[in-house]
């Protein structure tokens, strides 16, 4: 069954049941028991009664209930009957109780001679009639067990759903948590039996998260170790191509493919800086348009080296933030917009405030990113198509992971939508807005740039 809950209402009613008709079977056998002694005693004293009053004067065909029959015989024959009496025995003359049939009827039979007249008196009772009695006392007494039953299953149905909260609570706090928090599990009021769940599942995130501790640190100390023969693996390709004649193709591939290595390295060294455990953040009011405009003016080669139509509006918003981390996002963000969109395209770059959140917008006319895949490419290594990215733009696909880190540790959110050019795609990332920093003048200050 699939849910405890209609699996403890389920059994619980059907133990309540089995014991209710156990008890109501118990009560019919003793209350017919009791029913066939008292009618029996009934029955007798009724004979004895006929007996005793009985005279021929009185011998009637008599108004007897069609339930009782009695007849009075003598040694040479039939003295008397009741009219629903057979002209044979009812019984067989001998003393004591008996079951008999007849009129198509069972019947309850007493047989009782009467040794002052010297006759027999055979008394008899329909025992449907005595059944009819005893079960509408049973009737009586289990038909408020049989209507409470659906009562009950409510009550039932909602004290066990109210024992169960905790187990939804802890569901939800489980469900709600981000794929990288691993952070302890409130006890709360837990139940005793989910205190030993909820410690179990924090020994596990314990583990878990010590792992990845030692996971990162091991990324950050391999790239810290590369970095430095990295850079002497440069130099001495400078020294080489100077060598060499001017655009050999060999040293060419090998610079690009040793500026490639440089690039991933940095980025682990990123990622591992950005990592919200490792966000050490030296937080002050920044001003995100200004910060933008400066990365903006740094990066401007790029954009101009592919003919693309770089558009820069905003207007000074500030947030809580790190200057370090933010031109890291800023640097990713515009890195790959670059990057995936073609020469003579355009890019535009806006800061705006809206209620409490400061929202820098970076959006390309490029190829855009799949529906499908908007969530993915915020995950560490992963490039839409592959390896083989269809730009052919070389990439290790940590940009987005690091740019994510980054939102998480500035409290942001970051949202992927098609851009408003007719291709390409739109990041929107929204901060909260700091209130210290602002004056009148720099809140009305827009200003677009190209
Ligand atoms: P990288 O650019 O090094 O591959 P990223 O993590 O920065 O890694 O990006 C992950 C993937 O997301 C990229 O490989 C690319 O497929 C896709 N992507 C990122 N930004 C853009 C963009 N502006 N236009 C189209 N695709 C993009």
């Amino acid at each position: 069954m699939k849910s405890i809950r209609v699996f403890l209402v389920v059994v619980i009613l059907a133990v309540i049941t089995l014991f209710s008709f156990v008890a109501a079977l118990k009560g019919y056998q003793s209350s017919m028991e009791e029913a066939d002694r008292l009618f029996d005693k009934q029955l007798l004293d009724t004979a004895k009664l006929i007996a005793s009053v009985y005279t021929e004067s009185s011998a009637s065909n008599g108004s007897y209930d069609s339930a009782f029959a009695f007849q009075v015989w003598q040694p040479d024959g039939l003295l008397a009957a009741s009219f629903n009496a057979p002209a044979t025995a009812i019984a067989p003359l001998v003393s004591g109780f008996d079951y008999n049939n007849f009129n198509g009827y069972r019947w309850r039979t007493v047989a009782h001679f009467d040794t002052i007249k010297q006759y027999w008196v055979v008394a008899a009772e329909r025992t449907d009639l005595r059944y009819t009695l005893a079960e509408n006392v049973v009737l009586e007494s289990i038909s408020p067990v049989l209507l409470g039953l659906p009562l009950v299953g409510l009550l039932i149905w909602f004290i066990i759903g109210q024992g169960l909260k905790p187990l939804r609570r802890l569901a939800d706090e489980l469900g709600n948590k981000q794929a990288d928090d691993l952070s302890a599990l409130s006890y709360g009021s837990s139940s005793q039996e989910l205190r030993r769940i909820v410690l179990s599942s924090n020994k596990l995130l314990e583990r878990l998260e010590r792992s990845l501790l030692r996971e990162r640190q091991f990324a950050s100390d391999a790239a810290h170790e590369l970095r430095t023969p990295i850079s002497v693996l440069k130099i001495q390709l400078h020294n080489i191509s100077k060598e060499l004649p001017e655009g050999n193709q060999n040293v060419l591939k090998l610079a690009a493919t040793t500026e490639r290595l440089g690039h991933i390295v940095e980025q682990i060294l990123d990622l591992y800086r950005s990592s919200p455990d490792q966000f050490n953040a030296s937080l002050e009011p920044v001003n995100v348009a200004g910060l933008a405009r400066e990365v903006l003016a740094q990066e401007f080669s790029r954009f101009d080296a592919k003919n693309q139509v770089l558009e820069f509006q905003g207007k000074d918003c500030f947030i809580q933030g790190d200057r370090f981390a933010l031109t890291t996002l800023l640097l990713n963000l515009l890195s790959n917009a670059n990057k995936y969109t073609p020469a003579g395209g355009q890019i535009n770059v806006s800061v705006r405030e809206s209620g409490q959140q400061v929202i820098l917008t970076v959006e390309d006319s490029g190829s855009g990113i799949p529906e499908q895949q908007r969530e993915a490419v915020f995950e560490r290594f992963y490039r839409v198509g592959g390896d083989r990215h269809q730009s052919g733009e070389p990439g290790c696909g940590l940009g987005l992971a690091i740019v994510k880190h980054i939102v998480e540790s500035h409290n942001a959110a970051i949202s992927v939508t098609p851009s408003r050019f007719k291709t390409g795609i739109a990041f929107q990332v929204n901060f909260p807005a700091a209130q210290v920093g602002k004056t009148p003048s720099q809140h009305d200050n827009e200003q677009p740039d190209v």
